[in-house]
Formats: C-alpha cells, sequence, structure tokens
C-alpha cells in the first residue's frame, strides 16, 4: 500500500456509512479514518446539486480532497421505487424536506413513501438501493470511480432495528425480512454500498499495481 491509500479518508457525517465502508475496506487492508477523525469534521459541506449520484459523489469527493489536501473517498446513495418513477433518488437524504436531526429524517422520509405509496398496489413495490462512489486524489483529480445496486421492495410493515434511513421498510429476501434485520456483514455482502465499495477497493488495487 502507498502512503495515500493508508490516509484514505471517507467524506460523510453518516456513521453507519463510516462503519459499512470501514468493513469492506477494512477486509481488503485499506485502512480509512473519518472527517472527525482528521480533524475536519467542522468543513462546510458541498452543495449536492448534481442529478446523478454519480455527479454528487464526484462534487463531495473533490471538494473535500481538495480541502483537507488528502486523497477523499465520498459515497452519494439513496432508493428508487419502481412505481415512484425513481423517486426519492438523489433526493433521499432529506425527500419530506422536514427535520433537523438524521433520525427525525428518517422518519419524515419513511412516513412519507408509506403515504406515497398507499396508491400503489402490494404487487407492484419494486425498488432498489443505489450507491455511487468516487475517489479523489489532494488535487481534486478523479483517481476511481463505482457504482452499486441492492434491489428489494417496499414493506408498509417496518422491521428491523439495524440500519439506517429507509432499511426497515426495505424487504430483501423471500422471507420477508428487511435490509434492517440483517446483520452489518449480510447487509455489506449483499449491498449498494458493499458492491461500490469492493469495485473501488479493486480499482485503487489496480492502480497500485501499476505505479
Ligand atoms: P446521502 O448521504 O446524500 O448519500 O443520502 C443517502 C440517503 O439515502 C440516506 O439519508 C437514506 O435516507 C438513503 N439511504 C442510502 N443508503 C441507504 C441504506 O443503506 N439504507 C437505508 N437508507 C439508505
Amino acid at each position: 500500500m502507498t502512503r495515500m491509500i493508508r490516509e484514505l479518508v471517507i467524506a460523510t457525517g453518516n456513521p453507519h456509512k463510516v462503519d459499512e465502508i470501514r468493513a469492506v475496506l477494512g477486509e481488503l487492508g485499506i485502512w480509512v479514518v473519518s472527517l472527525v477523525d482528521i480533524g475536519a469534521g467542522d468543513l462546510p459541506e458541498p452543495q449536492e446539486d448534481g442529478s446523478t449520484f454519480a455527479e454528487n459523489a464526484r462534487i463531495k469527493a473533490r471538494q473535500y480532497a481538495r480541502a483537507t489536501n488528502r486523497m477523499v473517498l465520498a459515497d452519494d446513495s439513496g432508493l428508487a421505487v419502481e412505481a415512484l418513477d425513481g423517486a426519492p433518488g438523489v433526493h433521499s437524504a432529506r425527500w419530506a424536506g422536514v427535520g433537523t436531526t438524521r433520525h427525525e429524517r428518517d422518519g419524515a422520509n419513511n412516513a412519507k413513501l408509506i403515504t406515497e405509496l398507499a396508491k400503489v398496489p402490494e404487487r407492484s413495490r419494486a425498488a432498489k438501493f443505489v450507491c455511487a462512489m468516487c475517489v479523489a486524489a489532494a488535487d481534486g483529480s478523479v483517481v476511481a470511480e463505482s457504482h452499486g445496486e441492492f434491489k428489494g421492495e417496499i414493506t408498509a410493515r417496518p422491521r428491523g432495528g439495524n440500519g439506517f434511513g429507509y432499511d426497515p421498510y426495505f424487504v430483501v429476501d423471500a422471507n420477508g425480512r428487511t435490509s434492517a434485520e440483517l446483520s452489518s456483514d449480510e447487509k455489506n455482502a449483499r449491498s449498494h454500498r458493499g458492491a461500490a465499495t469492493r469495485a473501488i477497493a479493486t480499482q485503487l488495487a489496480k492502480r497500485l499495481a501499476l505505479s
């Protein structure tokens, strides 16, 4: 590993995301630190005004890389519900538009999801989580990009206490388990973020082999 890769910073204030990404990269021998770990927890948040997950991940990675002078990994993710034409999509985090804490926003978003889906028949509730990732070098240049998806369907009966966001409403298997009922290892093995993280790790490893 080069010095740069050992110092990979994850640009998110969401501790669940840090845990999920750290678990996957840690297994592959890549050491990651959060913005808070490097004393950069108070940096202004970038304007996430891209129209795709990939654009937003790039905006975040490049801005935080320049601001911290480190190699930075950023992700942008969300839920896309087929019957809602892909909504909430890039607006997933603040879809309902209310709530000051993450917990309050998640509650309001989930309430909105159930209201919107009340008009949709049970058999048409297919959805997927999507995650785009970008790694940028300290000068803001893009080093690696990836994409991951996690297919499921939405239930009106929330279950499970793990994970975050829409997890209790996202059914992932034939037994009706939601992603909030998966252990963190199970979720990482199947999730959009796990897939995107593994793809980034492969690209970083190739880059190292070439350098
Ligand atoms: P981001 O921080 O801008 O990427 O916002 C992602 C939002 O999408 C989160 O606040 C959640 O509402 C939702 N989301 C993304 N990934 C997941 C997941 O793994 N489980 C549940 N909700 C997720």
